[in-house]
């Protein structure tokens, strides 16, 4: 059995159609770096083309801003079943904490709190943007989007000299050379002006001049923190890399890869015969917990909407009916074969980059634990209508079985009896803030999620 590469297989009017996923991606990938700012626009673009909020032929749901739903109903009834996708939204960031601002030194910073699986030394001394929510005590919401725009400040957390760090990190492992408290986000040094000459020393002056400009930029008290998700993530642009301009660089592919492919693929899939629908789930990259989240009940509220939308009698049997006839994609991103760590791959069963997207058939850790593993009768249900449709694709594992792992949305979904199977395209660099993808992998991911919708 021998796979092919994208390129070699795909035409040239596919090739152009290649470069026009690709462009739309990096734009998408450039402007939504959180889950509500994804949730934002993928509603703004539904309600461009006729959705509407709770429509039962064509709609969505928001469920608190970061979990979205939309739908198109198909010609068959509901009880035969529906095609899901499901994606994520949100992405591995450090958090800044409840309490965040602190001087020392006439220095000001921020603390933060990681969320996701991120490796520290990864978040030094580079360029960072801050994007997130302050609700005041009234419910005033004010968006924060800062680090982005040419004419705006960024932000950074600074490394140690290697001069001075051979004790400090050199010596230690990886893990430990920066210590979470130490991402410390570099955030102000201008003291505020003393009030009159021999006056007393005050303490903290450029805190207090920072909160002055928060108040008059933002209308924030300090207080306002314990109120506010504000995300640092990497600042500026996807970029196309490599002379040939082969791969997408950029923070956040996973799972927007997946979360852009599906949204494309639903809005390109017009008529379905069955009904179409595609979720954008959040809190995916802590273990799905939270009411936004897989693992939430939140699925089961939106399926009952849909039955008693249907004139259909909301019982558990009319559900579980339905769930039974369901087939789903687990969209999300897996890892491609660094030839320059091959010791913790597979090469005969793990992904290639640029050899098309990838279904998983398991994903979990050690023997199998906490795995989805996809029935063999619906990865040759999958096999049939992507070798039907010219879909590139290849069926993998990830890495050695005992070097790690890792889970997916997929087993929550399992729980409902539908059949679910994790596919996306490969990634280098993953979970890095520069996440690396094949364009020809993202091409194939789209295909494939538009020929599962439409079959
Ligand atoms: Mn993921
Ligand atoms: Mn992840």
């Amino acid at each position: 059995m021998e796979n092919e590469h994208v390129y070699a297989l795909v035409s040239e009017e596919e090739k152009r159609e290649i470069e026009e996923v690709a462009n739309n991606y990096v734009e998408f990938l450039s402007n939504n770096k959180t889950e509500r700012e994804c949730v934002e626009y993928f509603v703004e673009a539904l309600k461009e083309r006729g959705f509407k909020e709770e429509e039962k032929d064509k709609g969505f749901f928001i469920y608190k801003n970061k979990f979205l739903a939309c739908w198109r109903m198909g010609s068959k009834a509901l009880t035969e079943g529906l095609r899901i996708i499901v994606s994520h939204i949100d992405t591995p960031r450090l958090d800044l904490k409840l309490h965040p601002l602190f001087e020392d030194m006439d220095l000001t910073f921020l603390k933060t709190h990681y969320y996701g699986g991120i490796k520290k030394y990864h978040w030094v001394a580079m360029p960072l943007a801050l994007h997130g929510v302050v609700v005041k005590k009234d419910g005033t919401l004010i968006k924060i989007v800062l680090g982005e725009r040419e004419e705006d400040p960024v932000f950074t957390i600074c490394d140690l000299l290697p001069h001075l760090s051979r004790k400090k990190q050199e010596d230690k492992k990886l893990a430990e050379a920066i210590p979470a408290e130490n991402l410390n986000i570099l955030f102000g040094g201008i003291p505020l002006e003393k009030k009159g000459k021999g006056k007393k020393e005050e303490k903290d002056r450029v805190k207090k001049r920072i909160l002055k400009l928060l108040k008059e930029h933002y209308d924030i008290d300090e207080a306002d923190f314990v109120s506010a998700e504000i995300f640092a993530v990497p600042a500026g642009r996807a970029r196309f890399v490599g002379l040939d301009k082969a791969f997408v660089g950029g923070y956040g592919q996973d799972d927007r890869v997946c979360s852009f492919a599906s949204f494309e693929a639903f809005l390109a899939v017009e008529r379905p015969h069955y009904t179409t629908l595609v979720l954008f789930m959040d809190r995916e990259e802590i273990g799905s917990e939270g009411n936004t989240s897989a693992k939430s009940r939140i699925f089961e509220r939106l399926i009952y909407q849909l039955i008693k939308a249907q004139h259909l009698s909301p019982t558990p049997d009319i559900f579980f009916e339905i769930m039974h006839h369901t087939k789903a994609l687990s969209a999300d991103v897996t890892a491609g074969i660094d030839p320059n760590y091959l010791e913790v791959h597979d090469k005969l069963n793990d992904a290639k980059v640029g050899y098309g997207v990838v279904i998983s058939r398991y994903t979990g850790h050690g023997g199998k634990y906490m795995a989805n593993e996809a029935h063999a009768e619906y990865v040759s249900y999958l096999r049939d209508i992507f070798d039907k449709a010219g879909v590139v694709y290849q069926v993998c594992s990830m890495g050695k079985v005992d070097e790690g792992g890792g889970g997916t949305v997929s087993k929550y979904f399992a729980s409902y009896g539908m059949d679910i199977v994790d596919i996306g395209p490969p990634l280098l660099s993953m979970h890095s803030p520069f996440e690396i993808l094949h364009k020809g992998d993202l091409f194939m991911t789209y295909k494939a999620f538009k020929v599962f919708l439409e079959t």
